[in-house]
């Protein structure tokens, strides 16, 4: 039997958020890099983790997709480094951006790497950690709300619902080339996939909408694409895989988005809670024609 002397108990740490029930925070250390999820915008998503990191770190590291709001959490004093593309310019080489933190760790700094959503969620931060790992350099990971969970939240999207699905497939629309993922067994995806959530896939939507099609999904499929998610400048289109490219110009659309595929997509018209925040009723109270109102009444 247990009791609360077998609780492990937090090591008194010396971090910079108040204790909350109790807990403490860890300290940063200098010479240590922590790679830290951002979220996907709306900064009152990220962790207490990447707040206490914020409030910490020397030197912060961040890329395109961060919300810059959460720099304002960092110290007055602290060096912040943009590592995204900006104004048309490539974006540095990941070798390049992975010696940095070495260097900025190796010269005893607390050193933030701050990446959009979760960093370990197409956002190379696998990469980056092994590197950092094989240089001998300490470090902590701070998982992050993932674009294609939260983005989706926010757009009234469930990712999973018993209804429709239970199981989801994430892919990445893009190698690291930039072409079409040559990886991907679409077939396997479209048969297999009872939801489909892409990230940076609007570029290539037309080659990938054909290869579902081909693989026998349906084209009266409901998809939604988010755009901005989580920001006050979020748009959702809502769509289906057969008219996906004629919306998507219509619309005017882009990147970033996250593109979902599924009867899942549908929910949203029921659960598009910040459009009811605004005063719009939902617009179906059932859309998927399973659950009658007096079940849940
Ligand atoms: N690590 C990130 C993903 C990085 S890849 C995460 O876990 O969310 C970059 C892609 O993520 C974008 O091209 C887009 O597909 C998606 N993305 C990130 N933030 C987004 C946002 N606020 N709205 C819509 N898509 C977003």
């Amino acid at each position: 039997m247990s009791n609360d002397t077998n609780i492990p108990k937090t090591p008194l740490a010396n971090g910079t958020l108040p204790s909350l029930e109790g807990m403490d925070w860890p300290e940063f250390t200098p010479g240590w890099v922590w790679m830290v999820g951002g979220g996907p915008g709306d900064p009152g998503l990220v962790t207490l983790h990447a707040l206490n990191a914020l409030q910490q770190a020397d030197v912060i590291i961040y890329d395109a997709l961060v919300d810059s709001s959460l720099l304002r959490w960092a110290k007055a004093d602290t060096m912040i480094e943009y590592a995204g593309k900006r104004g048309g310019k490539p974006s540095p080489k990941q070798r390049d951006i992975s010696l940095r933190l070495i260097e900025l760790a190796r010269a005893g700094h607390r050193v933030l790497r701050l990446k959009g959503g979760d960093p370990f969620v197409f956002g190379r931060g696998g990469e980056e950690a092994q590197t950092l790992v094989q240089a001998g350099i300490k470090l902590r990971i701070i998982p992050g709300i993932s674009a294609g969970i939260g983005g989706l939240a926010y757009a009234g999207i469930p990712v999973t619902h018993r209804d429709v699905n239970q199981s989801v497939t994430f892919l990445s629309g893009h190698d690291r080339t930039g072409l079409m993922p040559s990886a991907i067994d679409w077939d396997a995806v479209s048969k297999g996939s009872q939801v489909i959530v892409m990230y940076m896939a609007i570029k290539h939507m037309p080659e990938i909408c054909s290869k579902l099609l081909a693989a026998g999904r349906d084209p009266n499929e409901p998809v939604a694409i988010v755009n901005n998610a989580t920001r006050p400048d979020m748009q959702v289109l809502e769509t289906s895989l057969s008219r996906i490219q004629e919306d998507i110009a219509a619309s005017g659309i882009g990147a970033p988005a996250i593109v979902c595929v599924g009867r899942v997509a549908l929910m949203r018209q029921c659960l598009d809670w910040i459009g009811q925040m605004q005063g719009e009723p939902p617009r179906d109270l059932d859309p998927l024609g399973v659950r009658a109102v007096s079940e849940t009444g």
